[in-house]
């Protein structure tokens, strides 16, 4: 049997840690990214756009020149008050457009050329999955305007990927987490008091990582051509649409 070879980006902590860590090593080659490269994982601060690019082929080289399954998770939660300066409004409006929409279109771009030119090689074929969030649905807070935008782009970036590649068996996905139990998370509640937070959840809690990554490991390996273009809500139904 052919391995599945996929690239996670992210990969360090939170959800991305859980998506490279749910995957069986007997059946799939994972390879991960994070900004600082620790153990294993492909170093890339997709503030640069150069080094987006460069991942992409660092990852190639790492799995023997295939990738088949792509998973744009890497992502920045940063507050951006309307208070701050112009200036400084702007280059956080950037920085977060950057990493969290722009780096993953560059790598669905490169992800969508190379399954062009080297055709199916894993036995699940070539996908994407895109980790977007409610916040693409619902909004944001006040503060968060540029994370919401950042993360509609990208449930409409899958969309658009979705239709126009579906007739070669390109598939794409997003998913779209709740509140998920990571640092990125644990900041944002104790900001805002977590008890308060968790009466807006009818489940009574936060997601778990390992939740959100048995959902990206479905849609990577498991989930039907005919889903392709789904977005999958995993909030405790916190937000139903
Ligand atoms: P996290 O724990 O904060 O981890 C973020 C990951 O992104 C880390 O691996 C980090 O690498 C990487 N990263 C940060 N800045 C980067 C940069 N400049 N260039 C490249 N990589 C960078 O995040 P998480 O909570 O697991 O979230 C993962 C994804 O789920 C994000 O896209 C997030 O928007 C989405 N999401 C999360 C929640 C939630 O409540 N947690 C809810 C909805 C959606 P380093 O360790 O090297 O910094």
């Amino acid at each position: 049997m052919t391995k599945t070879h996929i690239l996670v980006t992210g990969a360090s902590r939170g959800i991305g840690k859980a998506i490279l860590n749910s995957f069986d090593s007997d059946t799939v080659r994972a390879i991960g990214q994070s900004t600082s490269g620790e153990t294993g994982l492909l170093k890339s601060d997709f503030t640069s756009a150069d080094e987006v690019t460069r991942l992409w082929q660092e990852a190639l080289d790492r799995l023997d020149g295939r990738i088949d399954v792509l998973i744009n998770n890497a992502g920045i939660f940063i507050p951006n008050p309307i208070t701050n300066s112009e200036a400084e409004w702007l280059e956080s409006w950037n920085r977060t457009l950057q990493i969290n929409l722009t780096a993953s279109a560059q790598l669905c771009r490169l992800a969508v050329q190379h399954f062009h030119e080297n055709g199916s090689g894993g036995d699940g074929g070539r996908r994407i999955i895109n980790i977007a969030s409610r916040a693409a649905y619902r909004g944001d807070g006040p503060d968060h305007w540029h994370y919401a935008a950042s993360k509609g782009g990208m449930v409409a970036m899958t969309k658009s990927i979705a239709r126009a590649y579906a007739s070669e068996e390109i598939l794409a996905f997003a998913i779209c987490p709740g509140f998920t139990m990571t640092g990125m998370a644990e900041d944002y509640l104790e900001s805002r008091g977590g008890e308060k937070l968790l009466q807006d959840i009818p489940l009574g809690r936060v997601a778990q990582p390992e939740e959100i990554a048995s959902i990206a490991k479905y849609c990577a390996l498991d989930a039907p051509a005919s889903m392709t273009g789904a977005i999958l809500d995993a909030n405790g139904a916190s937000f139903v649409r």
